[in-house]
């Protein structure tokens, strides 16, 4: 039996960290925490209502006037914005696209970190996304940075959108990850990186099950008895 422990995963745009979390979570019987879904969410909203996402002012005040949820799904995850399940529209290209300038803005991290970290509050988590281990959890038992190579993220993404149909090339994928790895990681506000006391799994020759397992692993010894 392992006991509530928070478990911070996070690492660049496609190396599995969702899938990977939610096994994770449903393993250890913890609760599953994407907050990449919550920066999606609110992208989504200001797309559908015309708001410039590049104004930081509209944009905090539109996450204030915004309820976001994330309840557990068969799927793993579902989002709900005010009410509505927008769980599959937030995986679009376009927020896919637009995601990473919503979540540059430091005044949008600070109301979302606050959220996350009430989420996580006294219970065993696994939550991943980019400054988790750094910034939102600072005290997680366990830290993992999951990577992998950009043509073996870009692989994977291509494979996933080949069986919802859509048939964007493996170049175009490539050149969109590479781009949203950049935006995330030279931003000013929490940029994306490695915390100290992370380790690193680099997952390009691993399956998902290999580090499903291998986090638990180390989730195991990190356990409080
Ligand atoms: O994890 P996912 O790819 O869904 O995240 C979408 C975007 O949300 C990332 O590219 C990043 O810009 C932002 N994000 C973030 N901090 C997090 C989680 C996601 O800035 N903790």
């Amino acid at each position: 039996m392992v006991y509530g422990i928070q478990i911070a995963i996070d690492g660049p745009a496609g190396a599995g960290k969702s899938t990977v979390a939610k096994m994770t979570a449903e393993k250890l019987g913890f609760t599953y925490i994407d907050t990449g879904a919550m920066y999606r969410a609110l992208t989504h909203k200001a797309l559908s209502e015309d708001i410039d996402i590049n104004y930081e002012d509209a944009m905090k005040h539109l996450l204030e006037d915004t309820e976001i949820r994330l309840l557990p799904s068969t799927k793993g995850q579902a989002v709900l914005v005010d009410g509505v399940d927008v769980s599959e529209a937030i995986r679009s290209q376009e927020v896919t696209k637009r995601v990473s300038a919503v979540a540059a803005h430091p005044s949008v991290r600070l109301l979302m970190v606050d959220k996350q970290r009430q989420l996580a509050n006294d219970k065993g988590v696994v939550m991943d996304g980019r400054d988790i281990g750094t910034d939102v959890l600072p005290d997680a038992q366990l830290k993992i940075f999951l990577t992998a190579s950009v043509e073996e993220r870009a692989l994977r993404r291509f494979k996933e959108n080949s069986v919802r149909g859509n048939a964007t090339s493996l170049e175009q994928l490539q050149a969109d990850i590479s781009e949203r790895d950049r935006a995330d990681s030279e931003r000013k506000a929490s940029p994306l990186r490695q915390a100290d006391d992370a380790v690193l799994i680099d997952s390009t020759a691993m399956t998902i099950e290999e580090v499903v397992d291998k986090i638990s692993e180390l989730a195991e010894e990190r356990m409080v008895r």
